[in-house]
């Protein structure tokens, strides 16, 4: 990391901790602050989501993203996308315009294209960054799918009238085999919100988040068990993911607007407002 690359990441992400403060301040929703935080996120070709995304196994992009609302509980997914501009406006589609949550590969951008979405060719997603650590990761012939630079994007928002609302979108992780999906689109893995509890979104290892259902089971140590948000939330990344090794942390937010991010990796790009409050960091 340069000090150069540090400096735009930060400005990045106060960009987009504004976009969707913003929204809030107005009195608009969680979901729609989450949505459009994202959408800027998706478009910066610093992260590891839409423009930006890292390269499968086959050199090509394949994107996840999945939204939802705690209010109603309802919940949009999709996977394995290839020509979707932005994920994130296609999960959000799923739940508000489809009788189901989750599509996946041609389905899912059928719909998307139905829906009137943004359709680019693959290689609208390319950057050189990305393209060196696939060569790189090539190189040494890695067996293990690896991402130097974690870069899924995540949003969890509280808004004015009390309802929760989480997001994710991802590229996944670099030289993922074609067709493999990580935790980012899986509701309950990746993201989860409920009114009653908590906002969560991940990344990281997504097989382990998957594994240990890391989204919902911060919602359900703080139902079940009591546990605040933070302890609930360091528990999992720190005590029992770390334990397991997945690496990864995640970003949430309580119903009475707690803030918690912990990770157990080196660093995690991050930032949060809450009135009169405002912290955007890369390390601990
Ligand atoms: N969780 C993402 C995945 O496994 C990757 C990441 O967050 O870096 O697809």
């Amino acid at each position: 990391m340069t000090p150069e690359l540090e400096k735009k990441y930060i400005e990045a992400l106060n960009t987009a901790l504004s976009i969707g403060e913003n929204i809030l301040k107005n009195g608009g929703s969680s979901m729609d602050a989450v949505e459009k935080t994202i959408i800027f996120l998706e478009d910066c070709p610093l992260f590891n989501a839409g423009k930006g995304a890292v390269y499968n196994d086959e050199g090509i992009h394949e994107l996840d993203a999945s939204i939802m609302d705690g209010k109603t509980l309802k919940a949009g997914a999709v996977a394995s996308l290839h020509h979707i501009k932005n994920p994130i406006l296609a999960a959000r589609r799923v739940m508000d315009f489809s009788p189901h949550v989750f599509l996946a590969g041609p389905g899912a951008e059928k719909f998307a294209v139905e829906q009137g979405l943004d359709t680019v060719s693959n290689s609208y997603f390319d950057t050189p960054e990305r393209y060196d650590a696939y060569k790189k990761a090539k190189q040494i012939n890695s067996k293990n799918p690896v991402d130097q630079k974690k870069g899924t994007v995540g949003c969890v928002a509280l808004d004015q009238a009390g309802n929760l609302a989480a997001g994710t979108s991802t590229g996944g992780m670099t030289l993922k085999k074609y067709g493999r999906i990580g935790d980012s689109p899986i509701i309950g893995a990746g993201t989860y919100a409920n009114n009653n509890s908590c906002a969560v979104s991940c990344t990281g290892h997504g097989e382990y988040f998957i594994r240990y259902s890391v989204a919902y089971d911060v919602n359900a140590r703080m139902l079940y068990k009591n546990q605040s948000l933070s302890n609930a939330s360091q528990d999992i990344i720190n005590k029992v993911l770390k334990k397991a090794g997945g690496e990864g942390g995640l970003i949430a937010v309580d119903k009475h607007g707690n803030i918690s991010t912990p990770f157990n990796s080196e660093g995690m790009y991050r930032a949060w407002a809450k009135p009169g409050k405002r912290e955007v960091k890369i390390y601990k």
